[in-house]
């Protein structure tokens, strides 16, 4: 079998660990006779399982004692609309958003659905301009994404927000890195790309936001505090998505946590930001301070040769490195489960393209 290396910025590659106990379990998970698949999501197998999703996230995190986590559905986008349902009706202050690249711009577009929000437009960087983020001071929360997948940019700490909640989308930079929750109200991120696979949605909240009381149209489903009342479960969950997710976590600690992970994040893109530095014939178009260990944009100074690259490319086994629609150019995504060989085999074949362009 020969496994592609896998830049897709999600799904993306799973730990090939994690697929192959998902292989050998599949049939028969633990002595049961059955599919994780197959059991019901009351009974105790399955019970087990979220339960040591929960710990394993409260331990990979350090989970402060007043934070719940909230495992959902509808990916990360419907977290868009549910965060004005619940944390708007809240001394009717608008939320202010500092909107540094593409899923900043579709939460904003959702939350005025329902709300007039204060839009901090600081696309294409992370650095506080010099006046300040100049957000209102009785915004009712204050909302990030911590990595933009599709331009490339991360913080590389939360923005200082004062007294407002801040709440974070770290779908594509999720434990990647150790975070100090307390700099948050909440954090939210879906599966398929360093948790796992599509159809769930972790969200951590302060119980400070939980206290909230919802606007008023809010279907239960979406409501945070009768989600977690139910505890996650107020219908099925994806059960096959909630179990591969477990499998990773237990991953991520045996690789040594969010520290390790950290370490290998930063090398793998470092590497890549490095070579790409050194070369005329490619080029990164992200400031330094802005760019993200996880998803490395990058362009070809002759784009007419770019879709030769992408096809060679994918000859050779490297997948996926085609960037966003919105943005166009190449873009290589370097999640938790990419491996410093994957990333040395990207040089090589860059090296090679440029060799005989
Ligand atoms: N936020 C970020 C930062 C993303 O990268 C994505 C893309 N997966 C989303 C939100 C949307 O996720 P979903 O498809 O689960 O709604």
């Amino acid at each position: 079998m020969n496994r592609a290396i896998n830049f897709s910025a999600g799904p993306a590659m799973l730990p090939e660990p994690v697929l192959s106990q998902m292989q050998n379990e599949l049939l028969d998970f633990q002595g049961s006779g059955m599919s994780i698949m197959e059991v019901s999501h009351r009974g105790q197998l399955f019970g087990s399982v979220q339960e040591e999703i929960e710990r394993d996230l409260s331990s990979l995190l350090d989970l402060p004692p007043d934070y719940r986590i909230i495992l959902m559905h509808g990916g990360a986008q419907a977290q868009f609309s549910m965060i004005p349902m619940n944390f708007c009706n809240h001394n009717n202050a608008a939320p202010a958003y500092i909107q540094t690249g593409h899923w900043g711009r579709l939460a904003v577009k959702a939350a005025r659905q329902y709300v007039n929000p204060c839009l901090i437009d600081q696309s294409g960087s992370v650095t506080m301009p010099e006046s300040g983020w100049n957000i209102p001071d009785d915004a009712s929360y204050v909302y990030t994404v911590d990595n933009e997948t599709v331009n490339g940019i991360e913080f590389n700490h939360p923005p200082s927000v004062g007294d407002i909640p801040l709440i974070s989308d770290m779908s594509s930079n999720f434990l990647s890195r150790p975070v100090d929750l307390t700099d948050y109200g909440m954090v939210f991120a879906c599966a398929q790309k360093n948790l796992g696979i599509a159809g769930v949605t972790v969200a951590i909240v302060s119980e400070e936001l939980l206290a909230r009381e919802v606007l008023p149209f809010t279907p239960p489903l979406y409501a945070y505090r009768e989600v977690l009342a139910k505890s996650s479960t107020p219908n099925t969950p994806a059960t096959f998505s909630w179990y591969v997710m477990g499998l990773v976590l237990k991953w991520v600690k045996a690789q040594g946590g969010l520290s390790a992970m950290n370490e290998l994040a930063v090398e793998r893109s470092q590497l890549l930001y490095d070579f790409i530095d050194s070369s005329s014939f490619y080029h990164a178009p992200v400031e330094e301070v802005s760019r993200s260990r996880m998803n490395v944009p990058f362009l070809l100074a002759d784009e007419a040769l770019q879709d030769a690259f992408l096809k060679q490319a994918e000859a050779v086994g490297l997948t996926h490195l085609k960037g966003h629609k919105a943005v166009g150019g190449c873009r290589a995504s370097l999640y938790n489960s990419m491996t410093v060989p994957g990333v040395q085999s990207l040089i090589a074949f860059m090296k090679a393209f440029e060799k005989q362009a």
